[in-house]
């Protein structure tokens, strides 16, 4: 590990001050992924800067959503009764994720920000452009059988690999910034992660020392017809090779709203809106599903290793709306 400063920030602005001063420093939250990509020699900061006592891990009810502090515990926002009663879908994605010991150190804005899994990322002897902008693509001709299938551009054909983040695009999450010049923003959650277009060393719109305060969920009325569907090689402690994030409001036995989201498909949480458009209207019957998940999955483009991917899109999407409208069973 190279040699790097390290402090603790006293308050939201100075540490927005002293991370947007150096270029090459970072905010430390619960340090799973970034502690990581440093032994790995994958990112060198010069400077950390430990937000963990910032005042930022409230999670509160607001206008009939929920607001979920950007420091609060993977764990604690799962279990929370505010999320768990009205955003189950959020704390299944968030329990389908890396393993017990880890949710209880990570951070929901470390979530958020956590970099993509690709392996050619954290092998410093092979190209990556995302690590290296302009060195070349390993998994593009590589072996590429986690990558993706939507989306993606000739320089990076890496995933985003977060659980929690395709709940929190399919519940129209909103994510507040604390910014350089002193005033908040607002990002809606799918604007929130890139395409890698040419620019895949950007995973996201926020600039170099912007906090990440609060996620934002507006009142929805999915609670009771949700669910999230993980397709991994273990049963735990894996990355998803596909997941569905699924969401059905109902008007009798005709669907009022549906929200759809993918993860392990792309370099942004994936939000499936061919599949849902197609639902507006329709009864929620397994043809219907089965016809929204062909209108979506018709757009992918596999690459050589992942063609599975498409096969295992479409009957995710089906099965993950089966169980939402189900309330969860079979
Ligand atoms: C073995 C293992 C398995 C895992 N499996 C899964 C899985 O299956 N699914 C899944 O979703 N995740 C998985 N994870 C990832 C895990 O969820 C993330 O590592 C964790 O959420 C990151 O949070 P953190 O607080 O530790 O972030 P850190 O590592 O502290 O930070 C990550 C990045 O976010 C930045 N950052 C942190 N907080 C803020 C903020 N408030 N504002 C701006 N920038 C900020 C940091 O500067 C850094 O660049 C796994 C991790 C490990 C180690
Ligand atoms: S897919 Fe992206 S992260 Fe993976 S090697 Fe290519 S550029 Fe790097």
């Amino acid at each position: 590990m190279r040699p790097f400063k390290y402090q603790r920030a006293s308050d939201v602005s100075n540490a927005v001050k002293i991370v947007s001063a150096n270029q090459t420093a970072e905010f430390l939250a619960g340090g799973t992924n970034l502690l990581d990509l440093m032994k790995e020699d994958v990112m060198r900061p010069t400077e950390l800067v430990d937000v963990t006592r910032l005042s930022l891990s409230q999670i509160r009810s607001m206008n009939g959503g929920v607001s979920i502090g950007a420091l609060a515990k993977n764990t604690d926002t799962a279990n929370h009764p505010l999320v768990r009663q009205n955003f189950p879908l959020l704390s299944m994605a968030i329990l389908a994720g890396a393993s017990g010991q880890i949710r209880n150190m990570a951070s929901n804005g470390g979530n958020l920000l956590q970099r993509t899994r690709c392996s050619y990322f954290y092998d410093v002897a092979m190209p990556c452009n995302k690590r290296e902008p302009n060195s070349g693509c390993g998994a593009l001709e590589g072996i590429n059988r986690m990558h993706a299938i939507f989306g993606y551009s000739e320089k990076c054909v890496a995933v985003h690999p977060s659980d929690m983040c395709i709940a929190l695009v399919a519940l129209d999450a909103v994510v507040k910034v604390q910014g350089t010049d002193g005033k908040t923003r607002s990002i809606p959650f799918a604007d929130f992660h890139r395409l890698p277009g040419d620019t895949p060393e950007k995973d996201t719109n926020l600039n170099h020392g912007e906090l990440i305060t609060a996620i934002e969920l507006p009142k929805n009325n999915f609670a009771g017809k949700s669910y999230y569907l993980k397709v991994r090689d273990r049963a735990s402690y894996a990355f998803a090779l596909v997941s569905i994030a699924a969401a059905l409001e109902m008007d009798g036995n005709r669907i009022k709203q549906a929200r759809i989201a993918m993860g392990g498909v792309a370099h942004k949480p994936w939000r499936a809106t061919e599949a849902e458009k197609m639902l507006v209207g329709k009864e929620a019957t397994e043809a219907n599903f089965k016809q929204a998940a062909e209108a979506e999955m018709k757009g992918a483009k596999p690459l050589e290793h992942n063609k599975f991917k498409v096969e295992l899109g479409n009957r995710g999407i089906v099965r993950a709306l089966q169980m939402a409208i189900n309330g969860g069973a079979v």
